[in-house]
């Protein structure tokens, strides 16, 4: 008997944490009577050789690779596949344009913002994992959603939690929405100790296995900001109504509160091909390869209030919420300088949110979000200026790297 039609399907960031998990839902849903999936691109960036074998595996239609130093390496490696090869940011960016049904827009950072864009355009159904879209972008990125008819499926874990929950016909009386956070592998740590923490010490999340810039930003909770103005864009929210809880064994991954006074859950284990699979099937469920939750083994699930003095980036993304424009672009791009001085052993640990603050001090006030050309513009400026409050404070107090 003829099973549904195969859908098409783009992997932006195949070969990161979030893409993996994907590939492993789509292997997984080959046989699940659901939708079969046809690959049409994957795109990478320095791991070519897991992007070949991924791309032989699917057979896939493109490669691409963000380093168009690695062309001829993509070429090699997919030769006699019959897979095409493609290198640099503008083809990551046509891969994305390539028709396709799905796509899992999952590239890390800022250079997601053009890929996910294109994918947007095109009128299917986006997946978003790239946070980073939604808080550099947001009123622009929904406004392409809209004016393409996309559908747009939040795959980051607590956002996705959010719209499983979230029942549309009863949004004129959501009240709030609660975010939970591990709290990351520094949550009971002091101030002090935190101001020493090492790069290893930072990315060893205690419950969810991701990438290393989404740890780092886990363990100084600048993801957990990420995430508040990423929910106030996709679900239209007030400041105010972006509450942050801290949950440390992630499995309520958010809550939503209702006029009269009613919570709504969403639990699961913290495994993101659960979020990935939810956006794979939607409007459908079915089964997937996650964990069953126990809750007799579970026996408890702890809940407290985040401390804003020792993780400020809950206080920089309120105050960024409430400048509006492209404070969050400038928020994400500081961000994004900070976190890369502190893995290369530049800054400390605590110091990275005080060059965002520093920063955003320094551009404030902020202009709407025009067009992509402006935030680009702000995401250069921020990332400049944090590079100088990094330089300046360095320079002064001279300490090795490590600011007071
Ligand atoms: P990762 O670092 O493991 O993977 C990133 C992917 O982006 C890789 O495929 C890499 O090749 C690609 N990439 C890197 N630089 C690029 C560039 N300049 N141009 C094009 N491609 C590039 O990251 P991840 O943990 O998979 O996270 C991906 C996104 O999903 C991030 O925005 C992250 O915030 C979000 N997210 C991740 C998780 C998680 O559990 N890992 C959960 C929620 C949201
Ligand atoms: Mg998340």
């Amino acid at each position: 008997p003829a099973g549904p039609a195969p859908r098409r399907v783009t992997v932006l960031g195949a070969t990161g944490s979030i893409g993996a998990s994907t590939l492993d839902i789509l292997r997984h849903a080959a046989g699940d009577g659901g939708p079969v999936p046809q690959v049409v691109a994957l795109t990478g960036n320095g791991n070519i050789a897991g992007l070949a074998a991924a791309a032989r595996e699917f057979r896939a239609e493109l490669a691409v690779t963000a380093d168009p130093a690695r062309y001829a390496e993509l070429k090699d490696a997919l030769a006699g596949s019959g897979v095409e090869a493609a290198a640099g940011p503008d083809a990551i960016v046509e891969a994305a344009a390539r028709p396709a049904d799905w796509c899992m827009a999952a590239i890390v950072g800022a250079a997601g913002l053009a890929p996910t864009l294109a994918a947007a355009a095109q009128g299917g159904t986006v997946a978003l994992a790239n946070k980073e879209c939604l808080v550099s972008a947001g009123d622009l990125f929904l406004a392409e959603i809209a004016r393409a008819g996309a559908t747009l499926l939040p795959v980051d874990s607590e956002h996705n939690a959010i719209f499983q929950v979230l029942d549309p016909a009863q949004r004129p009386a959501l009240d709030r929405i609660i975010l939970t956070a591990s709290g990351g592998p520094f949550r009971d740590w002091s101030a002090d100790r935190m101001s020493r923490a090492t790069l290893r010490e930072a990315v060893a999340h205690p419950n969810w296995d991701m990438g290393a810039r989404i740890s780092v930003d886990s363990a100084s909770m600048f993801n957990k900001a990420l995430e508040m103005i990423e929910a106030r864009h996709l679900f239209g929210l007030a400041p105010s109504q972006v509450e942050v809880l801290v949950h440390p064994q992630s499995v309520v991954h958010s809550m939503v509160g209702y006029a009269d006074g009613s919570v709504l859950a969403q639990l699961g284990a913290p495994d993101m091909r659960h979020a990935i699979g939810y956006a794979w099937n939607w409007p459908e469920r079915r089964a997937l390869p996650v964990e069953r939750l126990d809750f007799a083994a579970l026996s408890r699930l702890d809940f407290l209030a985040p401390d804003e003095t020792r993780f400020p980036a809950l206080r920089l993304a309120r105050e960024a919420m409430e400048a509006g424009g492209l404070a969050g672009c400038a928020l994400n791009a500081a961000k994004e300088a900070a976190l890369e001085a502190f893995m290369e052993a530049r800054i400390g640990f605590l110091d990275m949110a005080r060059v965002v603050e520093a920063t955003l001090a320094r551009l404030a006030p902020f202009a709407p979000a025009r067009d992509l050309g402006a935030v680009f513009a702000m995401d250069e400026a921020a990332r400049a200026e944090a590079e100088a409050v990094i330089a300046r404070d360095h320079a002064r107090l001279g300490n090795g790297g490590v600011l007071a």
